[in-house]
């Protein structure tokens, strides 16, 4: 997606661009080619005239058909090629294919080249941030595609940690050829899985800019130790629950903790 902008408007303040093109679009689907052990990317062709993602959170909804109507889940752009390997615009999203459970799953585990999806967004960019010492990035493979543009985003500016959670022990290998990480990424998997624990034994200090995606109830004792124990102003946060086991689709724009809904 070419390069990534920070944001310009100061040390530490998130730029918010919005998008005048955030329409509804008709996309084929061009090819799947899977990751690692969950995710798959999709390649997608079709309306993607004027498709703008700059912010390393950025989101698209897809719409389903269900029973009563439309449902919509949310997914990263992973890489936008105005001109791809078919001669057109090219979209990639990386997916987690977790069965049956969702519309979302049930599509991505189904989909075959030549099958339509309608998309709509990004609405807007929030731009990574600049002037923090070092940034901790944190996810389970839902989260992945969002790491690596925040990977992207940083590099050359700000030093970057990883820290990957999940049932996926293959999700490191996504990460190869991706240029910027001051570390090989820490992985608490199954059957350890313990984020907390390796988390803390990260070196964060007063000066970390925190990102983490993923299952909103592994993310609520992060959340806890980074504010309430360690005093983090949460300008210094950005922490999203972007599935949460047994609910389905999720708002992401609830708060995370719901014992402390700041
Ligand atoms: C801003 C944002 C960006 C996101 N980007 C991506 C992305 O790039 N790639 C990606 O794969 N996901 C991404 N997600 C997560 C994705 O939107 C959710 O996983 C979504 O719930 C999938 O919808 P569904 O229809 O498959 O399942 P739902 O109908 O939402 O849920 C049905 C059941 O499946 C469970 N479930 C949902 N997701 C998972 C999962 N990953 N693993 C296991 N069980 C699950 C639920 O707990 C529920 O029990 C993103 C979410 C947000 C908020």
């Amino acid at each position: 997606m070419g390069t990534f902008p920070l944001s310009a408007a100061g040390p530490r303040v998130r730029e918010v661009i919005r998008h005048e093109t955030a329409r509804r679009r008709s996309l084929r689907l061009l090819s799947r080619e899977p990751l690692t052990d969950t995710l798959v990317r999709f390649t997608f062709g079709g309306d993607l005239e004027g498709f703008t993602s700059l912010g390393p959170e950025d989101h698209v909804k897809a719409f389903f058909p269900v029973a009563h109507g439309m449902v919509g889940r949310d997914w990263t752009p992973s890489e936008f090629r105005p001109v791809g390997a078919s001669s057109g615009p090219e979209l990639d999203l990386d997916l987690v294919v977790h069965g049956d459970a969702g519309p979302a799953t049930a599509w991505a585990s189904r989909a075959t080249p030549g099958d339509q999806l309608e998309i709509g967004g990004p609405r807007g960019s929030r731009l990574a941030p600049s002037g923090f010492g070092n940034a901790l990035l944190v996810a389970d493979a839902t989260g992945m595609p969002a790491l690596r543009r925040w990977i992207r985003a940083l590099a050359g500016v700000t030093p970057v940690h990883a820290v990957l959670f999940g049932d996926d022990e293959s999700l490191p290998g996504y990460l190869d050829g991706t240029e910027g990480l001051a570390a090989t990424p820490q992985v608490a998997s199954a059957p350890r899985y313990d984020l907390l624990e390796v988390l803390q034994a990260q070196d964060v200090t007063a000066d970390t800019f925190v990102w983490a995606a993923g299952e909103a109830n592994a993310l609520i004792p992060v959340r806890r130790w980074l504010r309430r124990e360690l005093g983090l102003p949460k300008e210094h946060l950005s922490l999203h629950g972007y599935w949460k086991q047994g609910v389905a689709g999720l708002d992401h724009h609830a708060p995370l903790d719901p014992s402390d809904p700041e």
